[in-house]
């Protein structure tokens, strides 16, 4: 059998060599006391790449949105997020647990919400109403397919917050991936945010981590948030290494992994029983119905898995494909051969 091929996420990516090198060799100290030099430096290279004062090193995405709704917001506030939001669905309710704030879901048009649609939302003065204290964004939007909201349309959104004394949150996982597509620098995507979350877990290949990034004041607040959720960690410098590498070495390499998915979507909208909305396929992701093959996304996914070619079931009838460093061109090459023999198996 030749080896496998796990599209399911660009979190399955494993460390680079320099990565495990540098880890081995990093430079340590206790974290919680600020003494980890290499978890400073990865914190400074953060927040100047995000183009913010300041960053904090977290355990993962979930907690590093966590921390920062906590930080922006006061028990019984109301925050606004895209419908299929990674922070609504994927995120245990968290920020009903740890910042007692409940959440508008505002839907979007392919993840990209609207800025009329997000005044609409907010909350008059009213002593019957919470107040709207944030708004998050989620770019790329992970359900939507990884779509990308364009600059202008962070700006706008970015002025409606504010027109209403609002924080604004990016959920950046993938903000890497969407400057990339853009063409932009990532900072000009976070200059319309108060605060960003990106994962050095995903596309980036670090083994573990996600940073926060915003003001020093913020940050400051942040990190008392992070030791009271548990996320006070010490010689921290060990994962904060690889992670050093993901921003100085992985950020480039990206395009690749989005030519990579177009190629995949090209091919498999090419297949009978398939289908692809070619306009969601913007960056790292590819969603694809499988409806007209008979077959349910489960029994679609099972079906990869036995030809070694893994891809996860999104919703009872998607399934979704995700490109990253460990799949080369032949992989995606050679898991359009795979999909397209389990299409044609029902018809
Ligand atoms: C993966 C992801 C997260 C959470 O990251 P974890 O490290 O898995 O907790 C948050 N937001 C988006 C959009 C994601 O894709």
């Amino acid at each position: 059998m030749p080896h496998e091929i796990d599209l399911r996420s660009d979190t399955v990516t494993k460390p680079t060599p320099e990565m495990r090198r540098v880890m081995a060799e990093a430079e340590v100290g206790d974290d919680v006391y600020g003494e980890d030099p290499t978890v400073n430096r990865l914190e400074a290279l953060a927040a100047r790449r995000l183009g913010k004062e300041a960053g904090l090193f977290v355990a993962t995405g979930t907690m590093g949105n966590q921390v920062a709704i906590m930080t922006h917001t006061q028990r019984g506030d109301e925050i606004i997020v895209e419908s299929d939001s990674h922070i609504f669905m994927y995120e245990v309710g968290a920020t009903a647990v740890f910042s007692g704030a409940q959440i508008r879901q505002v839907p979007g048009a392919g993840g990209v919400l609207n800025p009329s649609g997000v005044e609409a939302a907010i909350r008059e003065n009213d002593i019957h109403a919470p107040r709207t204290s944030l708004l998050c964004l989620e770019n790329t939007h992970n359900r939507a397919g990884g779509t990308v909201t364009p600059v202008q349309r962070m700006r706008e959104l970015y002025g409606v917050a504010k027109r209403h004394g609002m924080a604004v949150h990016l959920d950046g996982a993938r903000v890497f991936n969407a400057a990339v597509a853009l063409g932009v620098d990532a900072k000009e995507i976070a200059a319309w945010t108060d605060s960003v979350q990106f994962c050095l877990s995903k596309s980036l290949a670090a083994p573990i981590g996600s940073v926060i990034v915003g003001s020093k004041d913020w940050i400051d607040r942040a990190r008392k948030n992070r030791k009271m959720m548990g996320g006070g960690m010490r010689q921290a410098g060990i994962i904060a290494a690889a992670g050093i590498v993901a921003l100085e070495k992985m950020v480039d390499r990206l395009a690749e992994d989005h030519e990579n998915a177009r190629l995949l979507a090209e091919n498999l909208a090419e297949v009978r029983g398939l289908r692809i909305d070619m306009n969601t396929v913007q960056t790292n992701m590819v969603f694809v119905d499988v409806s007209g093959t008979g077959m349910t996304a489960d029994q679609f996914s099972l079906a990869g898995l036995e030809y070694g070619v893994k891809f996860n079931p999104s919703d009872p009838m998607k399934v979704r494909f995700v490109t990253h460093k460990d799949v080369t061109r032949e992989d995606v090459l050679e898991a359009v051969k795979v999909v397209r023999r389990i299409a044609g198996g029902r018809q």
